[in-house]
C-alpha cells in the first residue's frame, strides 16, 4: 500500500534498525519502544489485521517472531519477553499494517499491562461461549 509507513519501511523508503529480513518479512526496532531492544515483526506483503493474514504467511510470521524471541534471550541476557498484536483502532492499532510488538522484560522495569477485572452474571458467560464457539 502506498501510503502505508511499514510497507514503506519494508521497502526500503523509510529507514528502519533491521534486525531480521528475508524475502518475505521484517523485524526492526520499534521507533518509540516501550523498553530498549523492542522489536516488530511484519510481512512485507500488506495485509491490515491479524485475520487478514493467509495461513502460510501467518505460519512464517510466527516462526520469524520465535526467531527473533530466541536471539533476544540470548543476547539480552535471558530477558522475558511479551508478544502481542493490536488489532483495529479499537484495540489500539496505529499502523494498519499487522505486526508483532516483541518486548523485552526485565525485573522491576516498571513496564504494566494492566487492566480491570470484569466479571460475568449469571449465565451471560454461556452466552459468550454459545456466540463464539459457533462460528467456529
Ligand atoms: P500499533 O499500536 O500496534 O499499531 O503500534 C505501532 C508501533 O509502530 C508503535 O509502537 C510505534 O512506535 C511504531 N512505529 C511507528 N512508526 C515507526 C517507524 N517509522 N519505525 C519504527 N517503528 C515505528
Ligand atoms: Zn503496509
Amino acid at each position: 500500500m502506498t501510503d502505508c509507513i511499514f510497507c514503506k519501511i519494508a521497502n526500503k523508503e523509510i529507514p528502519s534498525n533491521i534486525v531480521y529480513e528475508d524475502d518475505r518479512f521484517l523485524a526492526f526496532l520499534d521507533i518509540a519502544p516501550a523498553n530498549k531492544g523492542h522489536v516488530l515483526v511484519i510481512p512485507k506483503e500488506h495485509h491490515e489485521v491479524y485475520i487478514d493474514l493467509p495461513d502460510e504467511v501467518l505460519k512464517e510470521l510466527s516462526l520469524v517472531t520465535k526467531k527473533v524471541c530466541l536471539a533476544m534471550s540470548k543476547s539480552l541476557k535471558n530477558c522475558g519477553y511479551n508478544i502481542f498484536m493490536n488489532n483495529k483502532e479499537t484495540a489500539g492499532q496505529i499502523v494498519p499494517h499487522a505486526h508483532f510488538h516483541i518486548i523485552p522484560r526485565f525485573n522491576d522495569d516498571g513496564i504494566k499491562f494492566s487492566y480491570e477485572h470484569k466479571t460475568y452474571s449469571d449465565g451471560e458467560a454461556e452466552q459468550f461461549k454459545e456466540k463464539i464457539s459457533k462460528e467456529i
